[in-house]
């Protein structure tokens, strides 16, 4: 009995200090550089404990001090900061077309962003060996510069379960996939963790991170592409809904007399603003020396013959925009957000895009300036972002890496 106690009373003890340690390592990162009496000042720790889990974090390499800062009042203190050099977390964004991999810091600077285009279309087997090579080759180069691996999360376009089973990932064609145990075997058994999530979600999870509206706790990150899906965060918590669905609107019907849409309905959210739908607007003469492979040198010549003024390219942007405005008002309504943020695909598209898409919130909402809509600072690759940020919120969250 007494042992039993006294072995539950040590795990409570182990997850409080756990608790301080993450408490103290969000607050440096928030606030850095800060001293140890700012920390304990703020958290209202004692200066004591502050001093002894600054020390626990100085030896898993978390932090760092920056050397002394003259105090308004009395000595000197030693100022701290991230630890940024020992640790990388690695994001994968798969997509229909292409492949993002970013690698980021404990401080969220990237080490490096590759995109690779890439037709993931084929066989599931053949997408994972793809998606495991680059990871694999991403790992090699920061490993190379010292680094230790946090963590490697793959965002995918589709239905994603809290096991990390991919369910349904039309766009990339794949059927019920357990891409992290594939994963996780093609990479040999990491010792860092491996996961898998749905790329909006990890979009809107790195808006709430590192974007230019984090401090925003009800935001929405549209993330264009093949598809649109969207990652909602409500209250400062992502929203996936009973079965993860979430966000899932881009079979959402804005006009049932519209465009035939791929699901075999007509007037889809797809069916507007999806990269085959807004190509084939924009550029009539595309796909007539085959089918598009990798959009993004079709999404370069839609821009620049918007800059020229070309008429057909400019009425396929400003129809786009207005549905995506339809779409931003059905969630503004719903949901309530503060801001709606253009990603993926959409960002270089955004200077067409916005106005016509702020136009038509403003006449659909009844109070349209409770919603702005803006382009994502993160660029076209937030989903991978996301995916590295994943590994580091683990770490806030007390996955700790032990004292090396
Ligand atoms: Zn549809």
């Amino acid at each position: 009995m007494i042992g039993t106690r006294g072995a539950a009373q040590a795990a409570d003890l182990t997850d409080v200090r756990t608790t301080n340690l993450t408490v103290v390592l969000r607050y440096v990162r928030a606030h850095a550089p800060c001293s140890r009496a700012d920390i304990a000042a703020s958290t209202g720790l004692n200066k004591a404990t502050v001093s002894s889990l600054v020390t626990d974090l100085l030896d898993r390499r978390l932090l760092r001090e920056t050397g002394l800062v003259a105090n308004r009042i009395g000595r000197p203190a030693t100022m701290l900061t991230l630890e940024s050099r020992p640790y990388a977390a690695v994001g994968i964004e798969v997509a229909a077309d292409h492949m993002t991999a970013v690698a980021i810091d404990l401080a969220g600077e990237r080490l490096l962003s590759w995109r690779r285009a890439s037709p993931l279309t084929g066989p599931p087997g053949k997408a994972v060996a793809a998606v495991a090579a680059l990871a694999g080759r991403v790992v090699g180069k920061v490993t190379g510069q010292g680094r230790q691996i946090l963590g490697l999360t793959v965002a995918v376009p589709g239905l994603v379960a809290a096991d990390d089973t991919v369910r349904f990932a039309p766009h990339v064609g794949w059927p019920e996939l357990d891409l992290r145990a594939q994963l996780v075997k093609a990479l040999r058994r990491p010792a860092y963790d491996v996961a898998v999530d749905n790329d909006a979600n990890l979009a809107a999870l790195a808006e709430q991170r590192d974007g230019g509206y984090a401090d925003i706790p009800d935001l929405i990150h549209l993330l264009g592409g093949v598809g649109v899906g969207a990652g909602i965060i409500v209250d400062g918590r992502p929203l996936r809904g009973g079965h993860g669905r979430a966000g899932q609107i881009g079979h959402l019907q804005l006009d049932p007399a519209g465009p035939e849409c791929g699901c075999g309905r007509r007037g889809c959210l797809d069916a507007y603003v999806g990269l085959p739908a807004l190509v084939r607007r924009a550029l009539p003469d595309t796909g007539a020396d085959g089918p598009v492979v990798d959009y993004a040198p079709e999404i370069e010549r839609i821009v620049a013959l918007a800059g020229a003024g070309d008429a057909t390219v400019n009425a396929a942007l400003a129809e786009a925009g207005r549905r995506l405005g339809h779409a931003v008002a059905t969630l503004a309504d719903l949901l309530d957000p503060r801001v709606v943020l253009l990603g993926g695909s959409f960002v270089p598209l955004a200077p067409w895009l916005l106005p016509a898409a702020e136009a038509e919130v403003r006449a659909r909402v009844s109070t349209p300036d409770a919603c702005r809509v803006a382009v994502s600072t993160l660029g076209a690759g937030a989903a991978a972002v996301g995916g590295a940020a994943r590994a580091l919120d683990r770490v806030e969250a007390g996955h700790l890496p032990a004292v090396p």
